[in-house]
């Protein structure tokens, strides 16, 4: 019982709890704290709701991102360069079926991006590196993430503005602490400056919210979302890491009620089944400083809610109050 009490505390995505029990977990060690954590995942994942299966593509002409639907409200993505069929994986915690995706797509995958430590993104690490010894033809799995040893199966640890290559799409690394100190996003170009980009923001930036404050500061969520994440160009597609567009644009809705793009945008959430608010990603950068109170904390709309009149200010106040919504 105490397990699944302490389970039920560390899930993101359902506790209001989970800053307390996110420490208290950091109590245990590393790899039972993983386990205990996958444990309630499974079980979530199974026991809440059916999974839904369908696939979603965004193809562009430089490259195709599919969109996988994992465990109860994650998202893994599979991001094809289409010149030369190269292709990475955002975080992969089922890897079989992201194998399976890959095989489809007839593509050529050798990389892993991890934005991040916690189970549900980073805990199909290890299982996708051992198909790939098992499977030697297949050639090298690179895996990239911040410098964090509870990141499984890397070998390529990043930092900021650090880049790569994907195929011909060109990757940079954003650093953006605070949901976990090493928490990473990935920002992907084509070769061409003819169409937007794609940033996969796994548990900093959300469509409508951004993500817990487990460990670091509102200063540092400060930086990632207004210092880097808007930052980019508005067009940029935004991938991110779990489906909470209900809850978060109605939070939304609350904080700045006159706000016309984030009222619209709740009515078509509420209106769809999980299947159609997947739909809604990727966002945009543009749409996420239109609808996005985190990303919207220089509004005196927003600063009035919370009854603060600093950035930072309404960032720590906003966080808190969204945490008991
Ligand atoms: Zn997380």
């Amino acid at each position: 019982m105490f397990i699944f009490v302490l389970l039920g505390f560390t899930a993101p995505s359902i506790t209001r709890r989970g800053t307390l029990m996110s420490a208290l977990l950091n109590l245990l060690p590393h790899r039972l704290s993983q386990r205990l954590t996958a444990l309630y995942f499974t079980v979530s994942s199974f026991s809440l709701q059916r999974r839904p299966l369908t696939t979603q593509q965004t193809a562009m002409a430089s490259m195709t991102v599919t969109k996988i639907p994992a465990l109860k409200d994650n998202f893994m993505y599979l991001v094809v360069c289409n010149a030369t069929r190269q292709a990475a994986v955002v975080d992969p915690v089922e890897p079989d079926r992201v194998l399976e995706v890959a095989r489809a797509q007839g593509c050529k995958l050798n990389q892993l991006l991890t934005t991040h430590h916690h189970w549900d993104h980073a805990g199909g690490n290890e299982t996708l590196c051992e198909r790939y010894r098992q499977n030697p033809d297949w050639g090298e799995l690179t895996v990239y993430g911040g410098d964090d040893d509870r990141i499984g199966g890397l070998t390529n640890r990043v930092r900021q503005d650090d880049a790569f290559t994907i195929g011909q799409l060109r990757v940079r690394c954003l650093s953006t602490p605070c949901h976990t100190t090493s928490h990473v996003c990935y920002y992907v170009e084509g070769p061409g400056a003819d169409e937007p980009g794609a940033v996969f923001t796994g548990d900093t930036l959300f469509l409508a919210g951004c993500g817990r404050f487990f460990e670091g500061t509102p200063q540092q969520m400060y930086d990632a979302l207004i210092g880097k994440l808007s930052a980019l160009p508005d067009g940029t597609r935004v991938y991110c890491g779990h489906e909470y567009a209900v809850q978060n644009l109605r939070f939304g809705a609350m904080v700045e009620p006159a706000n016309e793009d984030t009222r619209a945008l709740l009515e078509k959430a509420q209106q769809a089944d999980l299947e159609g608010r997947r739909a809604l990603v990727p966002s945009t950068i543009g749409q996420e400083k239109r609808i996005n109170v985190f990303m919207r904390v220089h509004q005196p709309s927003v600063q009035a809610f919370v009854g603060q009149s600093t950035p930072l200010d309404t960032m720590q106040a906003l966080r808190a109050a969204k945490d008991k919504f």
